[in-house]
């Protein structure tokens, strides 16, 4: 279906991109967040290290500017941003009003910088795919951020900024794809009324925000799949295959999104999925050959061995770059210098945690409730074309 308008315009498809930033390679958001761990930093130095980010395909993010922002988000909450950079600290006002300065959206050093140059690879993304091809932006899927406060650790929401911007360059139906762990409450709200953005979410059951119901339709093109803790390889194949896979062939879009937070692995502190990464490298690739315009966003991801493994492998995912059973020393001494230290304990790696990307496959039984709300969603499935 979308492989004859890809053959039309060879010119159209070069090599994937990666867009990336020194900026995240020092950036915490302090000393008890989850985010004080490295993430895309990670990524950028195992892809060099492999020999998979020659200069050609590497793209470094602007920062976007304030006006930029204001397709999602108000002008009295980036200004409200910036000044908190600025200042270093919030007024009561301020976090009542916008979330800023609160555990979760702490103030720190880059605080808009970071943020508004995930998003600037976002909205960059858009007009370089006007053509189409595929991005990859790891520091991408800030799924929460709303429009005028900060939400679950995301000031800005740059997939939503990314599905405004493709649409300004010529992409009409827009599909968004979300396998992390959380429900992107924040791109719903915005695209809920919107028969053009489809929008499929597998996220677990019962944890925050606690939104994103399997009830929820929009306008008939909102999926959301809430599934319980122990979600495994096998059951995440029958996702694909069974719904995913079909609602995206039958919307015929012109762009996909797929949001790739590394949160739903087992190693991850912060959900109870027990997904391996080849699950998430499973869904990279079967959306490719999908749609002419390709963006992949990183998201969630709180162990700083899993998700540097697992975001190194979309980028080898995109590329069709073989993954090696044993990584080279100048790889492994990446993941070797990497710590985690917890509120509580220092974290240690397992031993493939630093020889291996791949995970063991984490297969097993498929649960019913699962199937039975595949099937469920699946029903809806109407015939956009
Ligand atoms: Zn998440």
């Amino acid at each position: 279906m979308a492989d004859d308008r890809q053959a039309s315009d060879p010119q159209a498809t070069p090599l994937p991109r990666f867009i990336g930033s020194e900026i995240y390679r020092h950036s915490s958001y302090g000393a008890w967040h989850p985010l004080r761990v490295p993430r895309v930093s990670t990524v950028m130095d195992l892809s060099r290290a492999l020999g998979w980010l020659p200069p050609d395909q590497f793209i470094t993010s602007p920062r976007a500017k304030p006006s930029a922002l204001t397709g999602f988000h108000t002008p009295a909450y980036l200004a409200a941003l910036q000044a908190a950079e600025t200042a270093q600290t919030v007024t009561e006002d301020v976090r009542r009003t916008h979330s800023l300065g609160t555990p979760s959206n702490p103030v720190f050093r880059e605080m808009f910088r970071r943020p508004a140059t995930s998003a600037g690879a976002s909205l960059l993304a858009g007009e370089l795919l006007k053509r189409g091809g595929v991005i990859y932006s790891p520091a991408g899927g800030t799924h929460h951020g709303l429009p005028d406060r900060a939400n679950g650790f995301c000031y800005l929401n740059d997939p939503v900024l990314a599905i405004q911007s493709l649409r300004r360059n010529g992409a009409q139906r827009i599909a968004y794809i979300d396998i992390d762990a959380h429900h992107p409450d924040g791109v719903e709200y915005a695209f809920s009324d919107d028969p053009d953005t489809l929008q499929i979410s597998v996220h677990e059951e019962n944890r925050w925000p606690r939104t994103g119901q399997i009830g929820d339709m929009g306008k008939g093109q909102v999926f959301n799949l809430p599934v319980a803790a122990g979600l495994n390889d096998t059951e995440m194949a029958l996702i694909l295959d069974m719904l995913i896979l079909p609602l995206v062939a039958d919307f015929r879009p012109d762009a996909i999104v797929l949001q790739c937070g590394a949160d739903a692995v087992t190693e991850d502190p912060q959900s109870r999925l027990t997904l391996s990464n080849n699950a998430h490298w499973a869904v990279v690739a079967a959306l490719k050959p999908l749609a002419l315009r390709y963006l992949v966003l990183g998201g969630g991801g709180y162990n700083p061995w899993s998700v540097g493994r697992l975001w190194t492998g979309v980028w080898a995912t995109l590329n069709d770059h073989e993954i090696p059973d044993v990584l080279p020393p100048g790889a492994q001494g990446i993941l070797g210098a990497l710590t985690w230290v917890g509120p509580l304990r220092q974290h240690h790696p397992e031993p493939h945690w630093i020889a291996t990307l791949r995970d063991t496959p984490r297969e097993g039984a498929i649960r019913a409730d699962v199937r039975a709300d595949v099937h469920q969603l699946a029903a809806r499935r109407v015939a956009w074309s």
